[in-house]
């Protein structure tokens, strides 16, 4: 929705996309009206999701983690009457080609963070939780399906719209071409380059091959010593830049921590630290 050029209503129509069902997009009015159930899929997001997957035939796109926890019931994510787990395998079985989009839906991301509640929550991403392939939701689900993963915190929306318009193109066939443009991790790698990282064009990196370096925020020399991931970050930010080609992180002054990486954001913890001085004493 933050797309610039084409803005996403364009891009539908360029795209000859039809969008089938999204919560943000479409009017359905809820599981209720006036205290009655309703049951026609115009107003019940649950029937239309249901008629979707039975005619099958269409490219399903994932925002968000998927909780298993607890104990493998998915329960830890509820939507309706529903869990999200129960409702990705309803959409997910009879699409052609799932698109997850977010590092969250892509690797688990934040929700799987290591912390003391970790293992508990269980959430996973489509195809890989973290860098592993072997814990994915679909595997769990025992649905084997082509993927393509366009992490980000967020990701930005030209990697989204540009990926679905090689797909619908044809530019990219699917399954036969996925090995050739994705990346180990299921990136495509025209936005993800292997061998090309956030901290190759900045604009800071005089000051990084000088040694200079920013000890607080604010400053214009390098971040690396404030904890800047983009010697690691495999992603062309520099180059395509946010917010309609305005600015990136590094740019605008915050270190790179490595968003489109499949171990973030444990990658990068602390993101930020801060120091409390104690008041000396008079
Ligand atoms: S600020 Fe970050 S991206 Fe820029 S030169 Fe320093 S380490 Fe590299």
């Amino acid at each position: 929705m933050n797309a610039a050029n084409p803005a996403i209503i364009k891009a539908f129509e360029i795209l000859n996309i039809d969008l089938e069902c999204h919560e943000a997009f479409l009017a359905q009015q809820g599981l209720f009206v006036d205290g009655e159930s309703v049951n026609t899929s115009e107003l019940n997001s649950e029937i239309l999701i249901d008629e979707i997957s039975e005619k099958g035939d269409y490219i399903l796109v994932v925002e968000g983690a998927i909780a298993n926890g607890p104990e493998g019931s998915g329960r830890y994510c509820m939507a309706g009457g529903c869990t999200c787990k129960e409702m990705f395998k309803k959409a997910a079985q009879n699409a052609n080609l799932i698109i997850a989009v977010g590092t969250c839906a892509a690797y688990g991301g934040i929700n799987s963070a290591s912390s003391d509640i970790v293992d508990l929550l269980d959430f996973r991403g489509v195809a890989f939780t973290k860098k592993d392939p072997s814990k994915g939701m679909l595997k769990v689900l025992g649905i084997d399906k082509p993927v393509i993963n366009i992490p980000g915190c967020p990701a930005h929306p030209d990697w989204i719209i540009f990926t679905l318009s090689a797909l619908i193109s044809g530019n990219i066939k699917v399954p036969e071409d996925l090995p050739e443009v994705l990346d180990e991790f299921g990136r495509p790698k025209v936005f993800y380059p292997p061998n090309y990282t956030v901290h190759k064009d900045c604009p800071r990196y005089v000051f990084f091959k000088k040694g200079e370096f920013d000890s607080h925020l604010g400053g214009d020399k390098c971040l690396l010593k404030l904890g800047c991931r983009a010697p690691s970050a495999h992603a062309d930010c520099t180059l395509r830049k946010w917010n309609d080609g305005h600015s990136y992180c590094v740019q605008a002054g915050s270190p790179c921590i490595a968003c489109i990486e499949p171990d973030f954001p444990d990658n990068a913890r602390p993101l930020y630290s801060i120091s409390i001085k104690k008041k000396e004493e008079d």
